[in-house]
């Protein structure tokens, strides 16, 4: 199923998603549930609203963190004229850069080379430490789609990437989390990344170079993952800069559509 988190009025509740392209000539609607996907079981409310009724927002908002995979994917690396790391280089973004689909991300007075890249995100869905790439299944909730906002010239004038990486709205998440896609299948995505309808990434993730299981086994090594941490796995090639005005789309297929727009801060 797809989890959404929605406003409607009020306080954001979540719902299970449903799509036209699934269930005929409906129009895409949200049947609401009560309580939080990430704590228990759902509960249908028996409510629905129209999805286009409705503004989305992020989908978990990682109650301690979101964890970064850098130079995952080996082009990448090579277009930035790095090594790929033998063990998965891991990186902290705060809780506080997620935002949600069309939310805008804030290009920040401190750079001038911001960066999008676009993202698998793993969301997991229980506690868990030290867990073996055998069990890595058992841990995730689901998948949904990041884009890893990066202050390209900050990241090398820092060394330390809790800037570049840190800003406030530096992690779009959205639309909503397929919780459905087994490992596998989320280990062979078509991701593409347009910049104002241009395609600028084009990559799959099975073009990763640790998988999703190697990423959960490393990460848990060192931490406790707790269920609504959230794991970016990496980008592929392609990754470039992003101007106030743009409006930048990741695309995972399987998932769905993550979009914002590219704002200036207010002074
Ligand atoms: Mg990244």
């Amino acid at each position: 199923m797809r989890i959404a988190r929605f406003v409607a009025q009020g306080d954001p509740t979540y719902g299970v998603v449903e799509l036209a392209e699934d269930a005929g000539p409906n129009p895409d609607t949200i049947a609401v549930v009560s309580g939080d996907p990430l704590a228990g079981p759902v509960h249908y409310t028996g409510e629905r609203v129209n999805l286009a009724d409705v503004r989305l927002v992020s989908p978990v908002i990682p109650r301690s963190k979101v964890l970064g995979i850098g130079r995952n994917y080996a082009e990448h690396a090579a277009e930035r004229g790095v090594e790929v790391p033998e063990t998965p280089l891991v990186f902290l973004k705060p809780n506080t850069a997620v935002i949600g689909p069309g939310e805008p991300i804030v290009y920040p007075a401190e750079t001038s080379n911001l960066h999008y890249e676009g993202e698998l995100a793993v969301v997991i869905g229980r506690i868990c430490r030290r867990v073996p790439t055998e069990r890595a299944a058992d841990v995730i909730f689901g998948y949904t789609v990041a884009n890893d906002i990066t202050a390209r010239d900050l990241q090398a004038s820092d060394g330390q990437w809790a800037r570049a990486k840190g800003f406030d709205s530096f992690c779009p998440l959205g639309p909503w989390i397929s919780t459905h896609l087994e490992l596998a299948e989320a280990g062979d995505l078509a991701l593409t990344t347009t910049v104002n309808g241009e395609v600028r990434q084009d990559g799959n993730t099975s073009q990763m170079v640790h998988s999703i299981a190697e990423l959960i086994a490393h990460v848990s090594s060192f931490t406790t993952l707790l269920p609504g941490d959230v794991i970016l796995t990496g980008t592929p090639s392609g990754i470039g800069p992003l101007q106030v005005g743009d409006s930048v789309s990741v695309t995972i297929a399987g998932i769905g559509t993550l979009t914002n727009p590219v704002v200036a801060e207010e002074a």
